[in-house]
């Protein structure tokens, strides 16, 4: 059996899962007749403590929705070069959204230095978009952004007039790293999207929380943007199961990242990052980086990466696994020596 850590998003249903999708009751969310929607929306913004949220296909179209949300045509958002929002969302809030991005490095913590933020922050000169918005992304290459960062970004935020947004896809892994109660991981911004379709191991499904008028706003951008889905509460049912069974288990997904680094760390010509959360990086050195991915394909083991590998642990990973891809790590270099 091969092990895929090439992603949380490879997960499939559990059984349990799928007998609560079976049974959920439906109706027509476009008309926001759908009970399970309904409900889904009701918790995810009491758990994160906002006073709405709006169910939506994926990670890409919450964050699409909060930028446009917040900002008009010709506006501007400040976003961290590796923020999935700037680099892996096809370029949307400008495509879509005529919203300028102003992307700056990331720290090495996967901050965006409050300095920087400001110095990015244009005056009010016709010459310059306006700048709106500042999103930021929390875990952020599978690490937690640190105490009390957010709160100094909030403070620039109110001080210069700007919205704050987080895509918090992984927030859930944030919180149950820091032990602390997701809605702490989403204090002091204006709209947070989270996906169920990671680590929480939902097949389809996200959820974007805001003040009540943001989301009534966020709605008319979701059903343009050819998000409006019609009898989805199969889906939502099985993000509610996900939100009762699957989030305080994200720990041993941190836990067997940290047992699959310790495994690979053993071997000196691998570079071998110390995990935060559930992401493993791992650098090969190039002459042997083909022929190792190679391997651990023949292996069963998938992961993403030649130089720079990237392993991920999931729902779907278990300790055991873990174990056998590190075996046959092992079995690499013992040939090579
Ligand atoms: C996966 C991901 C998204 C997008 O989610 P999709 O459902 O795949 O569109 C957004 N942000 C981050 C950080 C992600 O990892």
């Amino acid at each position: 059996m091969a092990t895929d850590f090439r992603s949380d998003t490879v997960t499939r249903p559990t059984a349990a899962m799928r007998a609560a999708m079976a049974a959920a009751p439906v109706g027509d969310d476009v008309f926001g007749d759908d009970p399970s929607v309904n409900a889904l929306q009701a918790e995810v913004a009491e758990l994160l403590g906002f006073e709405a949220a709006l169910f939506v296909p994926s990670g890409t179209q919450s964050n699409l929705i909060g930028v446009m949300t917040h900002c008009a045509r010709g506006d501007e958002y400040i976003v961290g070069q590796q923020a999935h929002t700037y680099r892996y969302e096809a370029g949307g809030a400008a495509v879509l959204g005529s919203v300028q991005p102003q992307p700056l490095d990331n720290a090495v913590d996967g901050t965006l230095p409050v300095a920087a933020i400001e110095a990015a922050i244009k005056p009010d000169d016709a010459h310059f978009a306006r700048t709106r918005l500042i999103a930021l992304e929390n875990t952020i290459g599978g690490k937690v952004l640190p105490d009390g960062y957010s709160a100094a970004v909030r403070a620039l935020a109110d001080r210069r007039g700007l919205a704050l947004h987080l895509d918090g896809a992984r927030l859930w892994n944030a919180a149950v790293k820091q032990g602390v109660a997701p809605r702490i991981i989403a204090t002091g911004f204006d709209s947070v999207s989270v996906c169920l379709s990671k680590g929480l191991g939902a097949p389809v499904g996200s959820v974007l929380c805001g003040h009540r008028d943001f989301i009534q706003a966020a709605r008319r951008w979701r059903k343009m943007l050819g998000g409006g889905m019609r009898q989805a509460g199969i889906l939502a049912a099985a993000c509610r199961h996900a939100l009762l069974h699957h989030v305080e288990r994200l720990a041993e997904d941190h836990d067997n990242a940290a047992r699959l680094a310790a495994g690979l760390a053993r071997h000196g010509e691998l570079d071998v990052g110390s995990p935060q959360t559930n992401m493993v990086f791992v650098g090969v050195p190039a002459d042997i980086a083909t022929a190792f991915a190679a391997h651990l394909g023949a292996a069963g083991v998938d992961i993403t990466g030649t130089t720079r590998q990237r392993w991920v642990t999931h729902l779907d990973v278990a300790r055991a696994d873990v174990d056998t891809a590190i075996a046959a790590v092992d079995r690499f270099f013992t040939r090579r020596a």
